[in-house]
C-alpha cells in the first residue's frame, strides 16, 4: 500500500524536463524558455516520500493550461447551445432558421438582428426581445435566428 501511494506520489510530482530546461544554481529545475521556475522545494525543508522538491508552473506551461482552459470552456458552451438547440428545436429545418437565410421580407428582422448581436448587453440590462403578430409573420422564424451560438 505504502509503495503504490509513492508511485502515485512519484508520477504526480515528477517533472519532466523539456530538452531546453537546466537546473539552476540552487538545484532546481527551470525552463529554457522564459527561465522560470518548474519546480520548488517544499516548504521549511520538508520532504513527503523522501522528495524534497513538487512541480511548478513556469509562464510557458501556465499560458499553455489558461489556452488549454479556454479551449474547454469554449467547448463546454458550445455542447450546451448545441444540447438546448437539440432540445428547443424540435425540428431539423428549425437549425437553417439564421439571419442569413432570412428573405428580407419581415422589416422586424434589423431588430431582432441587432438585439442578438448586441446580446451581451441585453443580457446585462435584462431586456427582453418579444415577438407577436398573426399565424405565418415570422416570429418563430426570427427566435430561430437569435440562437446562433456566439
Ligand atoms: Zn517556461
Amino acid at each position: 500500500m505504502k509503495n503504490e501511494l509513492k508511485a502515485m506520489i512519484d508520477t504526480i510530482t515528477a517533472t519532466t524536463p523539456e530538452p531546453e530546461d537546466y537546473t539552476g544554481e540552487d538545484g532546481l529545475l527551470y525552463c529554457g524558455k522564459c527561465h522560470k521556475l518548474k519546480e520548488a522545494y517544499f516548504p521549511e525543508g520538508k520532504a513527503l516520500f523522501g522528495l524534497d522538491r513538487h512541480p511548478a508552473e513556469c509562464d510557458c506551461q501556465r499560458a499553455a493550461r489558461e489556452e488549454r482552459e479556454v479551449a474547454e470552456q469554449r467547448r463546454r458552451h458550445l455542447d450546451a447551445v448545441e444540447e438546448l438547440k437539440h432540445r428547443g428545436f424540435t425540428d431539423p429545418t428549425m437549425r437553417d432558421w439564421t439571419f442569413e437565410n432570412d428573405n428580407s421580407r419581415n422589416p422586424q428582422t434589423e431588430l431582432a438582428r441587432r438585439y442578438a448581436e448586441h446580446w451581451e448587453d441585453m443580457r446585462t440590462d435584462n431586456i427582453g426581445c418579444l415577438f407577436w403578430g398573426g399565424v405565418g409573420t415570422g416570429k418563430s422564424y426570427l427566435a430561430g435566428c437569435t440562437q446562433t451560438p456566439s
